[in-house]
């Protein structure tokens, strides 16, 4: 009887060419296998009989053989059979097929799948004898991707050797949970490759989607107890301490100041922190991540501060050190790394510092051994997404602090997320945005990009970003239409050119993208700094985070694009001191989901609604936006499915006592995903 656990090997016909074929694939196991899925059926349960054959149709016929014979031709093997049904006779052709001759007996029964020619015959038809549990014909039969270097019919037959070989266990699950109408595992797995009826396939679906939620939730209750059993933490002492620093330009929000409580109580705790700070674009998590790594450095720990992006790392320095003029800030660059590296091997620093940087600065952390970790993931988040600091190859366990502006329902933090904390910052320093946003239709795009040089040239201190989703215009038919940056730059830098001309108005504009030359981008993203530019036309660099206070405008080029959470993201840009501000959406398609969809998107503000209404979009199908809504990607449920999700919470505290390990998912879930920044 066979295992999930089991090595593909395990499975009747596969021998160790074929594994190292799949191994080749991240496919070792038997579960790995199962969880290769069809792409699609084909439905060969449908019998036609041969009265009813008609050319160019693709068909099952059930058949009896009437004879069959070889015959040479021009050195190929060509097989000829007539076959009879109770209606009539036809004919079958094979091109070098060794066995087929051989294999097919006169008098007995077969199903016969394929194509009916212009020959008056079936061409190359796949057979299969009647009467036995069929694989290839005579049923709802799976067709996989051509990914893997198996053919089909070969694959199809290892996987019904696969799901009939399963030991049928008793179903824990169902057993804990018997309101769950739902099939066992076994018989689930089974109907998803080998359905008896189109209708099983989404119970079938259902009954995998609630072992990935548990599988989720057991992930996180590891991570949870492993973080328990971690060695202590730097921690502060902070009695007798003002928690929040008298001398802040600003005061905090509530929600901020809350936020900050909750983090200083954890960071005095023996145990390391490990919460996520979550609020929209603007809502001012820094100075929150700052008043931490103040505490931390008057008590004499390094501190380190992750960026997605080198510019973002920069521009935290300049912010944070503005807002905090006494702490000491290094910020780490790919230039300056080595020295730094140098000078705290050889202790030369003698006073604690908070060090910024990118990704890169995980490599020197055995040399800073910072009491406190922040990460600046903007979007991204998950239990796949990092290894929680384990492999950080320190002899204690920092503290970490995620900053996102995920939209996370709080109730996925207590069902699903519960290795972690978190902090909510709902409100806006400077109240409310006011951000007006319009989804302007094909015919208007000129007019809209008139009124806008017309309005930055009545104001020109201030910014419009144009957001492209490429660099450059893409060869590929399918994206031919998809805006890009270099394309709407060099189209927009003539239409300035004309407006210089007739002297109405004299805009500066700028291109910046990853492409280009760092010392390019500097010289750029100073310019905005200090106001010279009018037009930025851009890519989704900008959506990480960088502060341009006089950005009042948005353009989101071809926004179909993008999920509404990027979109969200992005529109987060302008309006950043509560000014009024304006956001124009440009699509390419007519589609009419997507337009609802993007006139949903400039209807609300709120970026929890947006997110509700993002993830209830993908069960419709929306490509563009599946790794874009910033939680773990789901091969099975859907983060919509809030009834399910709340099912498997309850479902797996019921399991707890049975020592329950979702062994199918095992390794999907401890596969981690790169985080895309
Ligand atoms: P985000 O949460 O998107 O990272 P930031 O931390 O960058 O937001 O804050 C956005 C802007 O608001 C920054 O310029 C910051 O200095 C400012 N800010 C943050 N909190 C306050 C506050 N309580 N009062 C006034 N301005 C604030
Ligand atoms: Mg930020």
């Amino acid at each position: 009887m066979l295992n999930l656990p089991a090595p593909v090997t395990a499975i009747h016909g596969v021998g160790q060419k074929t594994k190292q074929a799949l191994a080749e694939h991240n496919i070792h196991t038997v579960a790995d296998l199962l969880l290769y899925l069809p792409l699609r059926y084909d439905d060969r349960s449908q019998i036609t009989t041969i009265d009813q054959l008609q050319i160019g149709e693709t068909v099952t016929l059930k058949a009896k053989l009437v004879k069959i014979s070889d015959v040479y031709r021009r050195g190929r093997k060509m097989t000829f059979a007539t076959i009879a049904d109770e209606t009539g006779q036809t004919k079958c052709i094979w091109f070098n097929n060794k066995f087929i001759s051989k294999q097919l007996k006169p008098d007995k029964s077969y199903f016969f799948s394929g194509e009916y020619s212009k020959y008056k015959s079936l061409t190359q038809p796949t057979v299969e004898k009647v009467g036995a549990d069929t694989v290839h014909t005579g049923r709802l039969v799976p067709i996989y991707s051509s990914r893997l270097p198996i053919a089909q019919g070969t694959l199809r037959r290892m996987l019904k050797n696969a799901v009939d070989e399963l030991a049928a266990k008793k179903d824990q699950v169902l057993k804990i949970n018997s309101d769950l109408d739902l099939p066992n595992l076994t018989s689930a797995l089974k109907q998803l490759h080998f359905p008896e009826a189109e209708e099983n396939v989404k119970q079938a679906r259902q009954r995998l989607a609630l072992e990935e939620l548990l599988a989720l939730i057991q992930k996180s209750e590891k991570i949870k107890q492993e973080w328990q059993a971690k060695s202590q933490a730097k921690s502060l002492n902070l009695d007798n301490t003002e928690l929040i620093p008298e001398d802040l330009p600003f005061s905090l929000t509530e929600d901020q100041h809350t936020a900050t409580q909750e983090i200083l109580q954890d960071l005095q705790q023996p145990h390391a922190m490990n919460r996520l700070l979550v609020g929209d674009v603007g809502c001012g998590k820094t100075v929150v991540a700052g008043i931490a790594c103040y505490h931390s450095q008057k008590q004499g720990f390094n501190t380190c501060l992750i960026a997605p992006t080198q510019i973002l790392a920069q521009q935290h320095t300049e912010s944070l050190q503005e807002i905090f003029p006494q702490l000491n800030i290094q910020l780490l660059t790919a230039e300056n790394s080595a020295e730094i590296a140098q000078e705290l091997q050889n202790k030369k620093l003698t006073k604690p510092y908070l060090f910024i940087g990118t990704h890169a600065v995980i490599n020197q952390l055995n040399l800073i051994q910072p009491s406190l970790i922040i990460y600046d993931e903007q979007h991204r988040f998950g239990v796949k997404q990092r290894s929680e600091g384990q492999n950080l190859n320190l002899d204690y366990q920092p503290h970490l602090l995620t900053m996102t502006a995920t939209p996370i329902p709080r109730s996925y933090m207590l069902t699903i997320f519960s290795h972690l904390q978190a902090s909510f910052i709902k409100e806006f320093p400077f109240g409310p945005k006011k951000i007006k946003s319009w989804l302007v239709q094909k015919p208007k795009r000129n007019k809209a990009y008139t009124w806008l040089t017309a309005e930055l040239s009545k104001k020109p201190d201030e910014l419009a970003i144009i957001i492209c989703p490429f660099i450059s215009p893409s060869d590929h038919e399918a994206f031919k239409n998809v805006k890009s940056a270099t394309e709407v730059y060099e189209n927009l830098q003539q239409q300035l050119a004309q407006l210089r001309q007739s002297n109405s108005a004299n805009l500066n504009i700028a291109l910046l993208h990853g492409q280009q030359k760092k010392q390019k981008q500097e010289k750029i993203i100073q310019q905005l700094f200090n106001k010279k530019i009018n037009l930025l036309v851009t890519t989704t660099i900008v959506e990480v985070g960088v502060d341009l206070p006089n950005a009042n405008y948005i353009v989101i080029e071809s926004a179909e694009r993008f999920g509404l959470a990027s979109l969200h993201q992005l529109r987060g840009r302008v309006g950043r001191k509560g000014q009024q501000s304006y956001c124009l959406l440009f699509s390419q398609t007519n589609n009419q989901d997507t337009q609802k969809r993007l006139e949903n998107f400039s209807q609300t503000l709120d970026g929890f609604k947006l997110a509700e209404l993002d993830l209830e979009n993908r069960g419709g199908g929306d490509l563009f936006g599946v790794q874009q809504h910033g939680f773990d990607e789901l091969k099975f449920a859907s983060w919509s499915n809030a009834e399910l999700i709340t099912q498997a919470h309850q479902t797996h505290q019921k399991l707890k006592k049975l020592n329950y390990q979702s062994i199918l998912f095992k390794n999907l879930i401890n596969k981690s995903t790169p985080v895309a920044n």
